[in-house]
Order: C-alpha cells, then sequence, then structure tokens
C-alpha cells in the first residue's frame, strides 16, 4: 500500500509544464519560431558573468575535496557569512551567520519553515492568487491553507478578507512580494498595516503569528516600484530567499531562510526549521554553489530584456482591449481573460500560444502570461494575442 496522496502528486502533471511538453511537441511540427511559449518562469537572461568566473575559480583554485564535500548540514559558514554581510549592507539586517539556513532553492525553504512551524490543527493564510506549490508544501505537513480570495483590482491585501480569517489557529501568513504570478509588490504602507493587524492579533491570541515571506523576486522590481525589507517592520518573520530568478540561476537550488534574531525569541524557531530540514534531508545545500551564491549576493541579472517586454506586452494587451493590473515587479503578467480563463487558454492553445489558467492560482477569469523570454518572441506574438482576443469575444 502506498500514500494515495503522494502517487496522486507523482502522477498528475502540472498544468504549467503540460503546456511546457505541449509546446516542446508542436515546435517539432511547425517550427519553435511559431510557438509563442509564454508558460514557464525560468528566466531568460544570463546570469552576472561573476557567477560563471567565480564557479570556475572556486573550482581552480580550492581543494576539490572540500569544494565537493559536504559543508554543515546549515550551510557553509562563510558562505553564511558573506550573505548576512550582504544583507546587512542593503538592509541594515543585523543579520549574523546563525540566523541562517542555507536551502535547495526557495522550495526547500519553504518546506523547512512549514514543516518547523506547522502543528497538528494548525493554518497558514495564503493569498490568491498564488503559487500553486504552496497548497501541497503545507498540506504535505498535516496543517491547512487558509485562503484568501483575490482582490482583483490591484492583487494587494484584503485586510477585511484576512481579519476575518485570522484565529487563534493561524500559526503563519504566506506573504509573496512581488507576487507570482500577479507581479504585485506590496508598498510600505501594506507592509505596516499587515505588521500592526498580526501583532494585535498575536497579542489577543497569546503566541506570535508568524510571516513567511517568499521571495525569490525581491531583486525583480521596475521602476517606480520598491520592495519593503519586512523584517524591519515584523518581528516574527522568516525570509524564504532563492537565487534562482536574481542571479539566473534555477537549476543550481540553492536559496536560504533567514530567521531573524526578534523571530526566534519567543519560540526557537531556527531549531525548528533546521530540524525540520533534517528529517526532510534538506541538508548541505549544493556545496559550489553556495560558496558561488553568496560571493555574488549583492548582484542581480540584468533585467532590462525584462523591463522591455513587459512594456510591449503591457502596450499590446491593451491595444487588444485585454485588461491587466500594471505589474511592480517579476516577469509575469496576469491580465483578466475575456470570458472563462480555462476556454481562453484554449483558445490561445489554437493559435500555438501558451499561456496558464488563472484557476490554478486561486484566481479564475485571468490567465499567467510568463515574459522571460527573448523579446522576439513577444514581437512574433502580438498578433496571436490579438488573434485570440478577437475569438474570445465572439465567443
Ligand atoms: N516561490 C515562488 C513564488 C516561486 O515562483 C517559485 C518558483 O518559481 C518558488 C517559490 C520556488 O523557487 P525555487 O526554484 O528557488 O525553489
Amino acid at each position: 500500500m502506498l500514500s494515495e496522496k503522494s502517487v496522486q502528486l507523482g502522477t498528475a502533471r502540472s498544468v504549467i509544464r503540460e503546456l511546457f511538453e505541449y509546446g516542446k511537441m508542436r515546435a517539432a511540427v511547425v517550427g519553435a519560431e511559431n510557438v509563442f511559449d509564454f508558460s514557464i518562469g525560468n528566466p531568460s537572461v544570463q546570469p552576472p558573468a561573476e557567477v560563471n568566473a567565480e564557479a570556475i575559480r572556486l573550482l581552480a583554485e580550492s581543494d576539490p575535496v572540500a569544494m565537493h564535500g559536504y559543508t554543515s548540514a546549515q550551510g557553509d559558514p562563510v558562505a553564511r557569512q558573506m550573505i548576512a554581510d550582504s544583507l546587512n549592507r542593503r538592509f541594515s539586517a543585523g543579520a549574523a551567520p546563525e540566523d541562517l539556513y542555507i536551502s535547495t532553492g526557495a522550495a526547500g525553504a519553504l518546506c523547512g519553515c512549514l514543516h518547523g512551524l506547522a502543528c497538528q490543527g494548525d493554518e497558514f493564510v495564503v493569498f490568491a492568487p498564488y503559487f500553486p506549490e504552496y497548497k501541497v508544501f503545507i498540506e504535505k505537513t498535516g496543517a491547512a491553507m487558509r485562503l484568501i480570495p483575490p482582490d482583483t483590482k490591484g492583487f494587494q491585501i484584503d485586510f477585511e478578507a484576512l481579519a476575518a480569517a485570522l484565529n487563534p489557529h493561524t500559526k503563519a501568513v504566506l506573504v509573496n512580494s512581488p507576487n507570482n504570478p500577479s507581479g504585485a509588490v506590496y508598498s510600505e504602507e501594506t507592509v505596516r498595516r499587515l505588521s500592526a493587524l498580526l501583532l494585535e492579533r498575536s497579542k489577543e491570541y497569546g503566541h506570535p503569528i508568524y510571516i513567511i515571506s517568499d521571495e525569490p523576486y525581491r531583486e525583480i522590481v521596475y521602476e517606480g516600484y520598491s520592495v519593503p525589507w519586512i523584517p524591519a517592520f515584523y518581528p516574527y518573520t522568516l525570509v524564504c530567499y532563492s537565487f534562482s530568478k536574481s542571479l539566473s540561476v534555477p537549476g543550481e537550488r540553492l536559496g536560504y531562510v533567514y530567521v531573524p534574531k526578534s523571530a526566534n525569541t519567543e519560540e526557537p524557531v531556527y531549531a525548528a526549521v533546521a530540524g525540520a530540514s533534517r528529517a526532510l534531508g534538506y541538508v548541505s545545500a549544493p556545496s559550489l554553489f553556495q560558496r558561488v551564491c553568496a560571493r555574488c549576493a549583492d548582484l542581480t541579472a540584468d533585467i532590462s530584456v525584462y523591463a522591455e517586454n513587459r512594456r510591449l506586452l503591457l502596450e499590446g494587451l491593451e491595444k487588444c482591449g485585454i485588461e491587466c493590473v500594471e505589474p511592480g515587479g517579476t516577469f509575469y503578467l496576469f491580465p483578466r481573460t475575456i470570458g472563462n480563463d480555462l476556454a481562453f487558454c484554449e483558445i490561445a492553445k489554437s493559435q500555438d500560444l501558451l499561456i496558464v489558467p488563472g484557476t490554478g492560482f486561486g484566481c479564475p477569469d485571468h490567465v499567467r502570461i510568463s515574459y522571460c523570454v527573448p523579446t522576439e518572441r513577444i514581437l512574433r506574438a502580438l498578433p496571436a494575442f490579438a488573434r485570440c482576443a478577437e475569438l474570445a469575444r465572439k465567443g
């Protein structure tokens, strides 16, 4: 007898993966240049030159046994010191190596936090639209996901709905700003308001409600937007970071959990994250890339291509009469569909335009367009978007 849930998760392909595979199949038939795949969030710009240079230098100059060997479970101490220094330079974080647990990407960081915090009967609050893996990660802990319906006007926090959802079982609120899939960025004012509400409720319930801040897109923000450093506003914040998008190295599987000292005062949160990561087998993240990413922690890949893609697509969609909230960050747009999102995506597919229905993100009648693609693809795809809008209008 096997875990039914695990078999089901292992069998069901994600919608995004399915589209991606379909795109490859269509490319073989009609030519890659005629398939407009906007399904997956794989960075399309090169990592900063320093990433390869550091990897090559470290391999050439270091003792290979040490470089390819295990680090301590929570990560190489020198790498953790370098990441702490970077956080202190950029956010005056007051971080120290013992506050950091180096993980396999944001996914590893999130699972370490969720399993570390979750007790039977707990709830984790998630705002729609959300990264679909949150549900998988949360439910595996035995806790429940409490979903807040989307505010489709601006994809900001619906404070009334949040206030109604919080209760003594709330263990943490997941925050993802800049957001996948909407691109929304929370302002400092929003973070202050969220902090005030959670502090009030933490006091009322007699235990901290944590914020798990999932920040893989922290550095991917556009002119006029900035991402507040949440631990500066809320003491019980756990930061889950990934170098996947900022350094364009998603396949290297590198990120970290940062547990500020303020989050570790009421309960031994760092120990819980480390213990859960140990129990999950998430120890000693990839050794070479711990060192590479730590040395490149202040850098960001050149996101000017994403900025240009965003501009072109926003203009193009507007011309087709497709409404879209302007995203402050990430490389995703999340426009409203003409009619039902599943039907809209099928029409798009008939034009070899591969986009992801909002339903899977907890927000129907929207669609995610991942624009981390060559600009050329966007220019070629704009007529397909126009045809798609026209066909959807005809019903
Ligand atoms: N969280 C969000 C919001 C994401 O979009 C992703 C990846 O796309 C992850 C977490 C997982 O990141 P990683 O690949 O670094 O594990």
